[in-house]
């Protein structure tokens, strides 16, 4: 009896606990982006999204966390098969992946992929060993270059100038594949010559690296980088300005732009909900990150943009009288 009284009382509370937090799940809605390594732009834009997205969390009900992930085309997929809602990605990325192209062509075209807005430019990063000898991008055969984990942007864009040098991987020494936030470290202990990444300034790996070992950044220049240029819409020429770190002069190279995305399957709410957090308060936006201290909005709905944008995107855009 006393048994069967005990498993009544347990199954109530059961049923009361199942009930409120049915309750608590109705009442908040959670959203997720995918960024990068924790060393990166795209976590702490993430961050910077969240941190506003949250401010409004009693009037809108919803609630914004940050994942640290692989990059760029790990989010785009993830947003694909619906576990996260939103990522940030490199607009190279993002191109293909509208268009079913380069590393999409398997899976094909991402129909619901959506454009929410762009962010901070990306250009192509080379931080060498001063004894390496390496002084631009094509010094880097022969060497032992960390290329980026599988599921980066950097990963998939090396790929692309690898082809473009005509370069096999067996021209690297060591091809190495570790996370962003784990190349600092290796080319400290000598692990490494260079690694490579397509990352916003100024970032704090880049900045650790230049300050903590006697290493520089590098050019990325010569008529197969021309060439990349001229055949893709996507790619610009880029100048990481002298004085950003420890650099005299400019650093020239090319890159593309980071861009913030969704997929149509996330409602408008949501997507409008995130939108206006960042644009009704944007001057606080651009202090969140040095990266961003040039965005202007304008750009961020026009420039870097391949997918359509969502319809949430679009309504604040809209009465904002920006399209
Ligand atoms: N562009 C890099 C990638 O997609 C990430 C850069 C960052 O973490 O800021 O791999």
């Amino acid at each position: 009896m006393k048994t069967t009284r005990r498993l009544a009382a347990l199954a109530l509370a059961f049923v009361l606990g199942s009930a409120s937090f049915t309750f608590a799940f109705a009442a908040d809605r959670f959203i997720s982006i995918g960024t990068g390594g924790i060393t990166g732009v795209y976590y702490p834009t993430g961050g910077a999204i969240c941190r506003l997205v949250n401010k409004m969390r009693k009037e809108t009900g919803i609630r914004c966390s940050v994942e640290s992930t692989g990059g760029s085309i790990y989010n785009i997929n993830t947003v694909r098969s619906g576990d996260l809602e939103f990522g940030v990605a490199q607009s190279d990325w993002q191109y293909h992946a509208w268009n079913g192209t380069s590393k999409f062509s398997d899976q094909g075209k991402f129909e619901d992929l959506r454009a929410v807005f762009s962010v901070h430019p990306e250009p192509v990063t080379i931080i060498a060993r001063d004894d390496s000898g390496i002084q631009n991008i094509t010094d880097l055969k022969n060497k032992r270059v960390n290329i980026g984990n599988v599921g980066s942007g950097t990963r998939g864009t090396w790929e692309v100038i690898e082809e473009a040098l005509g370069w096999e991987r067996s021209d690297l020494k060591l091809a190495s594949e570790l996370k962003s936030a784990e190349t600092g470290q290796a080319i400290c202990d000598n692990k490494i010559d260079a690694y490579f990444w397509l990352v916003g300034h100024p970032s704090a790996l880049t900045k650790e690296s230049l300050a903590t070992c006697p290493t520089h950044l590098v050019n990325a220049t010569g008529s197969a980088i021309d060439k990349l240029i001229a055949d893709n819409s996507f790619y610009r020429t880029a100048t990481i300005p002298a004085g950003m770190y420890n650099n005299e002069a400019d650093i020239r190279t090319f890159g593309v732009g980071a861009t913030f995305i969704t997929s149509a399957k996330v409602d408008e709410m949501a997507v409008y909900t995130v939108v206006k957090a960042v644009f009704d308060n944007f001057d606080q936006f651009k202090k969140l990150h040095p990266a961003f201290a040039n965005l202007s909005e304008k750009e961020m709905i026009r420039d870097s943009i391949s997918a359509p944008l969502h319809d949430g995107a679009m309504k604040y855009y809209k009465e904002r009288g920006w399209m």
